[in-house]
């Protein structure tokens, strides 16, 4: 995914994927992370088109 210079300087980074998803796992609202290009860390996303599923989602919906 592309990301703009001023996207980046304005969202939370996180130095690996792990910490993303923990974060992503506690919003009230679906998250991605993916991996910056400007930074070289990782976002979050809400635009969850074309996204992997994490594995707590997955873990979720089987639970259901
Ligand atoms: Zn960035």
């Amino acid at each position: 995914m592309r990301t703009r210079l001023g996207i980046c300087r304005r969202k939370a980074r996180y130095s690996n994927e792990e910490e993303a998803l923990r974060v992503a796992e506690k919003a009230p609202f679906p998250l991605r992370p993916y991996r910056c290009e400007l930074c070289r860390q990782f976002h979050l996303t809400s635009r969850t088109k074309g996204m992997r599923l994490p594995r707590f989602e997955i873990e979720r919906r089987q639970a259901k």
